[in-house]
C-alpha cells in the first residue's frame, strides 16, 4: 500500500507507536494491522477483514470478544468506584475476587496478592522469595532455577529468568543468581524415551543443586507447559519429581500459571489437577479477566506466610506493591469473568473439546514440513522445518513458518508467529466446526508454502 493510502491509524502508529518486541529495522516504516472490533472468537481489521483469533490474543481471551456481562461489570465499577489506593484502603471487588480465587487454588494457597499482569506477578513471587529467606536469616538462599525455553515476563528480573535472556542481542547478561536447566523438550533428548529423559532432567537438577549448594538456591520457577518458549510439554511425572527435590532442599516451587490458569487446560489452575503438583506459590494473569482489562496475581501458601508473618514478622513490611494492585475495575472484570465461565460451563467444555482439538491438530502431522505437533488442553503448536528430522530451527525454518502464518492471516486466521512454530490456543468457547475451520486453513497454508520451500 502506498503511504498516501495509509489509514489514519496506520499513519499514527508508524509515526509514534512502539510495540512489544519492536523490530527496530522497521521502526517508523511499518505498522501492525489495526483491529477495530471483536465478536466471539473473531476479530476484524479496520478494513473489515474477519479473522479467527487463533492464539486467543496472547493466550488470554478465554470467553471471547464482546461479552456484555464483563463489559457491564467494568462500566458499573468504573462509575461506582474507579480507584482506591491499595496502600491504605481496599475495595469490595478485590476482597471478593481474592476469596473466590482462594477456593480455586490447590493446597493452602489461600493468600492472594494482585498485580498488574504476568510480569509483575512473577516479579512479586521472586521478591517474596528474597524477603522470605532474608526474614528467615538465610540471605544466601536466593538462587532461582529456571529452564531454557521458559518465559516469565518482561521486567528486568523476569526477563532474566526467561530462557532466551542469555542470548538476547543488545541486552546485558542476566543476574548471576539465576541458574538455567535444560528445556524439558523431548525432541532435544537425543532419542531418549520419556522415562529416560525424565531421569536425565532430574539428575541435572540435583547436580545443579549439589554444585551450588542447596543453601544458595531459593526457588524453582516453572511454567507447567513452556508456552511462549514453544509449547513444550515436560515428560510425565516431571512436576511431581521436581517438587520432591524442592521439598528435600527447602527450595520454593513457583508454578507460573500465567498461561495455564483460568481454563486453558480445563481447570481453574492446572498445577495440581493436570500436572500433579501442589506448588508453594502460583502466579496468574491473562485469563483471569479474559484479557478485558489488565490484572495478575500471586497465590501464596498459608504455611509459608505463617513463617514470616504475625509473631514471626520481626516488624518488617513486605515492601512490594503497585499503584494498581487490586484495582477495583480489574477485579470486577475478574469476578464477572468467573461468572461467565460458570454460566457457559466453560471448564467442562474445555475438558470435552480439547480431545477434538488435539486430534484435529495431530491430523496435520503428516503434511510436508511438519516435524511435530504438541497439544495440551487448548494450547497447541505445529512445528515446521525445511529439512526432515532437523531438531534446532534455522533462519529458513523460521522464515517458512512466518510465511505460513502470513498466508493464514490472509485466509482469515491469526496464528501466533513464534520462531518456526504455528501456535494455536483459541478462545475457550471454540466449537468443533471452528476447530475444523482453523485446521483447514492451516492445512492449505502449510501445503502451499511448503510446496515452494521443500
Ligand atoms: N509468565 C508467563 C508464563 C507468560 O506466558 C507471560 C506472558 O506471556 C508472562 C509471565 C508475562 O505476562 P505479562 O505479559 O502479562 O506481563
Amino acid at each position: 500500500m502506498a503511504p498516501t493510502q495509509l489509514t489514519k491509524t496506520a499513519q499514527q502508529a508508524r509515526q509514534h507507536l512502539m510495540v512489544p518486541a519492536q523490530d527496530m529495522k522497521t521502526l517508523g516504516q511499518r505498522a501492525l494491522p489495526a483491529l477495530s472490533h471483536g465478536e466471539g472468537i473473531h476479530v476484524f481489521t479496520e478494513n473489515g477483514h474477519r479473522l479467527i483469533d487463533g492464539p486467543a490474543g496472547m493466550w488470554c481471551t478465554q470467553v471471547g470478544y464482546g461479552c456484555s456481562e464483563i463489559a457491564e461489570a467494568i462500566a458499573d465499577q468504573a462509575t461506582t468506584l474507579s480507584y482506591n489506593s491499595p496502600w491504605y484502603t481496599t475495595n469490595t471487588q478485590a476482597a471478593a475476587l481474592a476469596e473466590q480465587i482462594a477456593t480455586m487454588t490447590p493446597g493452602d494457597l489461600n493468600r492472594i496478592f494482585f498485580t498488574t499482569g504476568g510480569s509483575t506477578a512473577v516479579d512479586t513471587a521472586l521478591r517474596f522469595v528474597e524477603y522470605f529467606n532474608n526474614a528467615l536469616g538465610r540471605p544466601s538462599k536466593k538462587g532461582i532455577v529456571v529452564r531454557r525455553d521458559g518465559y516469565h515476563g518482561s521486567t528486568a528480573l523476569t526477563f532474566s529468568c526467561s530462557g532466551r535472556s542469555q542470548t538476547a542481542p543488545h541486552f546485558d547478561p542476566p543476574a548471576q543468581r539465576i541458574h538455567y536447566l535444560s528445556s524439558p523438550n523431548i525432541r532435544l533428548s537425543g532419542g531418549q524415551t520419556e522415562a529416560q529423559f525424565l531421569e536425565t532432567l532430574v539428575e541435572e537438577f540435583e547436580t545443579l543443586i549439589e554444585a551450588n549448594g542447596p543453601e544458595t538456591i531459593g526457588a524453582f520457577l516453572a511454567e507447567p507447559i513452556l508456552a511462549s518458549g514453544g509449547v513444550i510439554i515436560p515428560p510425565k511425572g516431571y512436576h511431581a519429581r521436581f517438587k520432591e527435590i524442592c521439598e528435600k532442599h527447602e527450595i520454593l516451587y513457583i508454578s507460573d500459571e500465567v498461561v495455564t490458569a483460568f481454563g486453558r487446560c480445563g481447570e481453574w489452575f492446572a498445577s495440581e489437577k493436570v500436572f500433579g503438583v501442589v506448588p508453594d506459590i502460583i502466579t496468574f494473569a491473562k485469563g483471569v479477566t479474559s484479557g478485558y482489562v489488565p490484572l495478575g496475581g500471586v497465590a501464596i501458601s498459608d504455611k509459608l506466610l505463617a513463617r514470616v508473618s504475625g509473631e514471626n514478622a520481626g516488624g518488617a513490611y513486605f515492601g512490594n506493591g503497585y499503584t494498581y494492585s487490586g484495582h477495583p475495575v480489574s477485579c470486577a472484570a475478574g469476578l464477572a469473568n468467573i461468572k461467565v465461565f460458570e454460566k457457559l460451563d466453560l471448564l467442562n467444555h474445555v475438558r470435552k473439546i480439547s480431545g477434538y482439538f488435539n486430534q484435529a491438530l495431530q491430523g496435520l502431522r503428516d503434511l510436508p514440513g511438519v516435524v511435530d505437533v504438541r497439544v495440551s488442553g487448548l494450547v497447541g503448536c505445529v512445528e515446521c522445518m525445511t529439512v526432515d528430522q532437523r531438531i534446532i530451527a534455522k533462519a529458513e525454518d523460521r522464515a517458512m513458518a512466518t510465511e505460513i502464518d502470513t498466508l493464514c492471516f490472509e485466509m482469515g486466521l491469526i496464528v501466533r508467529p513464534l520462531a518456526n512454530l504455528c501456535v494455536i490456543s483459541p478462545p475457550l468457547t471454540i466449537t468443533e466446526d471452528q476447530i475444523d475451520e482453523i485446521c483447514d486453513i492451516l492445512r492449505t497454508a502449510i501445503i502451499r508454502v511448503t510446496a515452494e520451500h521443500l
